[in-house]
């Protein structure tokens, strides 16, 4: 058998190596090591209904393997439950929309992604109460009283403020209250929340997971088997299925995901320690930062403090002039690919951010090229009439 499936070395073997071997079938002679997408609608099932592929909204051999992958990079060595959806936002609502009920308490950051508002209206319409307080400062601790689920986003975007997630999920599970947590920003490199007492960790795979920018993706990893029978069972009523295409570029990506993140989180610290140097610059936020208010409770519980890097440039017009000066960056939303991006978030309406506020994703280009390429477009945007030249 493979040494290297999931009852094997776990905790024992380093993320690079876990993360290259992750999900990866047993040998067998002549074949890949990591088969092909199974393009499958249906199997074929002669008489009764058995064995583990018969239709492929409710299973497919490309999911099993990605599920089993970013099981072990989630939870090393532990027995865990993964549901891959086709985006992070159908996984996000599969935990939510599954475990909550009509009368239930559902308890939400204010300051978590920006379609978390459009799901609150869903689930009041529901009948669910949602409340809602700041990720800074344990505030979702006030307003856990009585909640079905707690709903953690850390770091948040685009604000990258840090809660405990321990201490939160200890005073929620005191309460009977289920803990998830939203892992998009820190990817299972950074962040271990089943380690960290949440039954649920959450993310969107479309980011810092698969880091390419060519695909969405989204998934759910608990320990206990009746929640996530519940969230499979959600995926199969709606359909919310990734396609086997997409399952197989997540899990040929994951293979990276070590070294992509190293890079991305040492070019995220360079270019906001770069940013602190600058007068028209102000509230860089990066975890990573020593001097940032998450560091601490970011340095207890993370073991790496992501890409994404947010900072306000004075105005709205500087901020436009900043993003047109850059080269290597690109002027786009999402985050976590291998080419930086950056964007003015207040484009988009709905967060609220500064009309200069910045949210910027390090990629993997060489940490000197990007720190010099962001300052001199920094430079240029000091000079509104500089445009051109
Ligand atoms: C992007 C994002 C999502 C949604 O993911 P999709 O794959 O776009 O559906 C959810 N949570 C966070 C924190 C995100 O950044």
């Amino acid at each position: 058998m493979n040494e290297y499936a999931p009852e094997g070395p776990g905790e024992s073997i380093g993320d690079g190596t876990r993360a290259v071997r992750a999900g990866l079938p047993e040998v067998v002679k002549n074949e890949p090591p990591l088969p092909g997408p199974v393009f499958a609608a249906h199997f074929h099932l002669p008489g009764d209904v058995e064995g583990p592929y018969a239709y492929g909204r409710d299973t497919n051999p490309t999911w099993t393997l990605l599920e089993r992958a970013i099981g072990e990079l989630e939870a090393p060595g532990q027995d865990v439950h993964t549901i891959v959806f086709g985006s992070g936002m159908a996984a996000i609502s599969a935990v939510l929309l599954s475990q909550a009920r009509t009368g239930d308490t559902v308890v939400l950051p204010d300051d978590g992604y920006q379609a978390l508002p459009l799901l609150r209206e869903q689930l009041e319409a529901y009948g669910i109460h949602v409340r809602t307080a700041p990720t800074g400062g344990d505030a979702q601790l006030d307003v856990l009283d009585g909640a079905r689920m707690l709903w953690i986003e850390t770091p948040s975007n685009p604000g990258l403020d840090v809660c405990d997630v321990r201490r939160l999920a200890e005073a929620a599970h005191a309460g009977g209250t289920l803990v998830a947590v939203d892992n998009t920003l820190a990817t299972p490199l950074g962040q271990r929340p089943l380690e960290l007492g949440a039954d649920f960790s959450v993310a969107s795979g479309t980011k810092g997971l698969t880091g390419h920018g060519d695909l969405l993706l989204g998934y759910v990893v608990c320990r206990d088997p009746q929640l996530a029978a519940r969230v499979r069972g959600w995926r199969k009523i709606v359909g919310a299925i990734p396609g086997p295409m997409e399952a197989w570029l997540a899990h040929r990506s994951l293979a990276t995901i070590q070294l992509r993140a190293q890079r991305q989180w040492a070019n995220a610290l360079a270019v906001a320690e770069a940013l602190g140097d600058r007068r028209e610059v102000s509230g860089v936020r990066y975890p990573g930062l020593t001097t940032d208010p998450s560091h601490k409770t970011a340095a207890r519980q993370m073991r790496g403090f992501g890409s994404v890097v947010s900072f306000t440039l004075p105005d709205r017009a500087h901020a436009q002039r900043f993003m047109a000066a850059l080269h290597l960056v690109e002027d786009a939303t999402s985050f976590g690919g291998v080419r930086s991006t950056a964007e003015r978030r207040g484009r988009w309406g709905g967060d609220a951010v500064p009309e200069g506020f910045i949210r910027f994703s390090a990629g993997a280009e060489d940490t000197e090229d990007l720190v010099a390429d962001v300052l001199r477009a920094l430079d240029r945007a000091l000079d509104p009439a500089g445009q051109d030249c």
